[in-house]
This record gives C-alpha cells, sequence and structure tokens, in this order.
C-alpha cells in the first residue's frame, strides 16, 4: 500500500514517512506543490492515500486538491495543515478532501484515520485472511495456524498486498508498484528474495507453498472460498 506526501517541512515529512515505513507502507514524499501535483497525476492509481499540506512552495495544497479531482479519481486525500479554522477545515473538504488533520497532530491519530480511508466499506473488518494465514492490519500481526509469525517491514507489505488481491493474479509491475516507493529501481530479483523469505516463513514442510507463481505473470494467494 503506497501512499504520498506532499509536505514542504522536511522534519514533518520525514516523521509521518518512518512512522508509516514502520507500518509496512511505501511511501514517496513531495517537498514543493508542483512536483506534489506531478507525482499524483503520473502515479494516478498507485497510491492508496495522499496527505496534503496547505501551504506549500508553487502550488497550494487546495489548488492539488481540487486538480486531483479533476481527473475524476476518488483517492483519499487528507489535510495535514496548520490551518485550523472551521472555515479552513470546510474549505478543505469542499476543495475535495476526504478528511482533515489539524497541526500539531498524533501520528496514531493520523495513521487511524488513514485506516479508515482505506476500507471500501465501514463494516470492512482490518484482518484478512487465506490459506491459513490471518493479517491484521490494525495490530500489524500475522499468524499461521494461530501461531505468530515475525515478518519484516517489506515481507509484511507484500503479504498484505497479497492477501488484500487474494484469488487474484497480482502482477509483478503492480506488486513493484504498490509495495515499493518511487526510489525502487526495477531490479526484478528483489521480488524473488521476498517472496522466497516469505515462503520459507509462511509454507508448511510437505505442502504446495500459499504462494502460487504464476509463469510470466506474478504471484497469486488462493481465496478460501
Ligand atoms: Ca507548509
Amino acid at each position: 500500500m503506497r501512499i504520498l506526501i506532499v509536505e514542504d517541512e522536511t522534519s514533518i515529512a520525514n516523521f509521518v514517512r518512518d512512522g508509516l515505513e514502520e507500518e509496512g507502507f511505501a511511501v514517496d514524499i513531495a517537498d514543493n506543490g508542483k512536483k506534489g501535483l506531478q507525482l499524483a497525476l503520473d502515479y494516478i492509481g498507485d497510491y492508496d492515500v495522499i496527505i496534503l499540506d496547505w501551504m506549500l512552495p508553487g502550488l497550494n495544497g487546495i489548488e492539488i486538491c481540487r486538480n486531483i479531482r479533476k481527473e475524476n479519481t476518488d483517492v483519499p486525500i487528507i489535510f495535514l495543515t496548520a490551518k485550523d479554522t472551521v472555515d479552513d477545515v470546510v474549505f478543505g473538504l469542499e476543495a475535495g478532501a476526504n478528511d482533515y488533520v489539524r497541526k500539531p497532530f498524533s501520528f496514531e491519530e493520523l495513521l487511524a484515520r488513514i485506516r479508515v480511508l482505506m476500507r471500501k466499506n465501514i463494516s470492512e473488518t482490518s484482518i484478512f485472511s487465506a490459506s491459513g494465514i490471518e493479517l491484521d492490519v490494525d495490530k500489524h500481526s500475522v499468524t499461521r495456524n494461530g501461531l505468530p509469525v515475525d515478518l519484516t517491514q517489506k515481507e509484511f507489505a507484500l503479504l498484505e498486498y497479497f492477501i488484500r488481491n487474494k484469488g487474484k493474479a497480482c502482477r509483478r509491475t503492480r506488486i513493484i508498484e504498490k509495495v515499493w516507493d518511487i526510489h525502487f529501481d526495477y531490479d526484478n530479483s528483489v521480488i524473488d528474495v521476498y517472496i522466497n523469505s516469505l515462503r520459507k516463513k509462511l509454507d508448511e514442510p510437505g505442502k504446495p507453498s500459499i504462494i502460487t507463481t504464476l509463469r510470466g505473470v506474478g504471484y497469486k494467494i488462493e481465496s478460501d472460498e
């Protein structure tokens, strides 16, 4: 799951990025408005959430938000801004944002709001399961047949992507776009390394891997249904 942060204050951008990466997100940062809009439009469909500062050099957050909405995309947008009056919040939401967090902010609150926006509907749970594996996004935990499995951040992110898309073919290019950030150098063998380590941690000896290789395409986790 990939997030864009448009924020000109480096300390805030890095603080949010570090926290999100610990949760398994891939994170891109734009430090000015023009770059932010450019990334948002170039990678439209790759971002699961966009976090937008309001006061930015180049192009302000309101203009970015309106321009993204002009493209008819429903990517969730959260304002993260020091503009804190009720009028500001209303103005931000009217520009097309889904949520609004005032600075100073708590990371826990921002994360909770991101999780809510990523749910397709209110009743969707944070727990995904397939083939004896259970992944809890909120608790950031994984079990196999009820026993805890210790995964690295990237292993977790990869498994989360597969399990959210269980039963579907996950193409390698799509995996890279959703699990790695913009600095990924498209070295395909990196995916194989992570798939291997996931299999080692998740598969049961003597049984077929829970991650099926689709030759020339990518990978798939079977749906239980
Ligand atoms: Ca700013």
